[in-house]
């Protein structure tokens, strides 16, 4: 089988690396622009990065040197509630959360006591802030053997191939149908990010502001990746150059902004035929929580699993829009259970009920193992937005 895999980021080289190490008799070609920037803002992770690389038998202290990596614990949010909330750690805690969160609805602990829990040897318990810019490098240097040319290519110019696989980021420029799926009350579409120079820190931080909110992502050399996201249709880029400076003015920036924009949602067929959508060019919700890089590992991961099937091109697209829509129901929730009613941006979330689809999603008990947000990280929103576990109350 011949491969043509177009875009060189994280998800092309990504993909590439994955696909020569399970599927050794594919033919791979990888073709990158020179002139087309690949995304990288400082990126906050979830833990199945490090069982990628794993997979990839590349060692974490090579990796993680490669793009500044850091071990990350946790992501401390606050000011989604309302302004001046109490700053809560969303650690990964796995073992003992269900027995503590009991204790605490019968309100025998504080919410802070889930910090005594914390265990980077339990599975899964820590993943890492790194640099997507630099991430696709080392990937890069372990993969042999794959044809690699320098180019920016339209469809039309592909060289034949049983296969295309568009890594082109949010350009999209070799799926051919790109229809997007796009999701209720999702809002924020923009991003203004710059470099600063800080202390580096385990945990990455979330910070609601006016019309979306602030995040901070420490890497190993001092940099820390940081700007706003926010909905463009209620604040213009100039207004939230001016709102992010008054609040982080006092700060060592490294760079001026660069802007990202994007249509939130994702591709209604991500495999069309011999095309296939991975990573950006699938789509974007937005950065909260962390989950563009888990995503492409997802779609990568699946891609690898269906290549030799009859049926790839309809398992594939059901199951990344599954975990898609997952991830998009779990961001819709940080935003639908707030108090706040300050502008016109946190009005429109304030009038949502999350909180009744919170409590559901909490009582029917699923497992980190089977799915990608289980019961215990939407009790951790319930617990930073102050909503009681009262089981009554709650149809299944
Ligand atoms: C604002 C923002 C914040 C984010 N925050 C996080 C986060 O905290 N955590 C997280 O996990 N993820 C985050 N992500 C997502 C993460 O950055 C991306 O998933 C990741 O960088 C992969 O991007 P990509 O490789 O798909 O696209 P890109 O990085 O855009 O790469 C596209 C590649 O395609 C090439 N290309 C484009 N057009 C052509 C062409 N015509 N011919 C040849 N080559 C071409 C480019 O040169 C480039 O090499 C964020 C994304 C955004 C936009």
């Amino acid at each position: 089988m011949k491969i043509n895999i177009i875009g060189g980021g994280t998800s092309g080289w990504w993909t590439a690396g994955y696909l020569r190490k399970n599927h050794p008799d594919v033919e791979i070609t990888l073709i990158e622009s020179p002139n087309i920037e690949t995304v990288g803002v400082g990126e906050s992770t979830m833990p199945n990065v490090r069982a990628f690389f794993e997979e990839l038998n590349i060692p974490e202290e090579a990796w993680i040197k490669s793009c500044s990596g850091v071990r990350k614990e946790g992501n401390v949010k606050t000011n989604f509630n309302y302004v001046g909330d109490e700053p809560y750690n969303f650690m990964f805690i796995h073992s003992g959360f269900d027995e503590w969160y009991e204790k605490y609805s019968r309100g025998e602990v504080d919410k802070f006591s889930v910090y005594d829990l914390y265990d980077p040897d339990d599975w899964r318990g820590y993943a890492y802030h790194i640099d997507a810019a630099q991430a696709w490098q080392i990937v890069k240097e372990y993969t042999k053997d794959i044809k690699h040319i320098l180019a920016t290519v339209t469809r039309d110019e592909l060289p034949e191939a049983d296969l295309h696989i568009d890594c082109t980021g949010l350009g999209r420029h070799i799926i051919q149908d790109k229809t997007m799926y796009t999701y209720p009350d999702t809002l924020i579409d923009t991003c203004i990010v710059r470099r600063i120079e800080e202390d580096t820190k385990n945990y990455s931080e979330t910070v609601g502001r006016d019309y979306g909110w602030d995040f901070n992502v420490y890497l190993s050399d001092k940099r820390v990746g940081c700007g706003y996201v926010f909905d463009s249709s209620k604040l213009s880029i100039d207004d939230a150059k001016k709102e992010y400076m008054n609040n982080n003015g006092h700060r060592k920036f490294l760079t001026d902004f660069r802007v990202l924009k994007w249509e939130p949602g994702r591709l209604k067929t991500p495999w069309q035929d011999n095309t296939v959508a991975v990573g950006l060019s699938v789509g974007f919700v937005e950065p909260m929580e962390a989950n563009g890089l888990s995503l492409l590992i997802h779609q990568i991961k699946t891609l690898s699993k269906v290549l030799n099937k009859p049926n790839r091109e309809k398992i594939y697209n059901r199951a990344v829009i599954k975990v898609f829509d997952e991830v998009a129901d779990f961001i819709w929730h940080h935003y639908a259970c707030t108090s706040r009613s300050d502008t016109s941006f946190w009005k429109h979330y304030a009038e949502l009920d999350g909180k009744t689809t919170l409590l559901q999603r909490i009582q029917n008990n699923t497992n980190l193992k089977q799915n990608l947000y289980p019961s215990y990280v939407y009790a951790y929103l319930a617990i930073y937005y102050g909503i009681p576990n009262d089981k009554k109350k709650v149809d299944k």
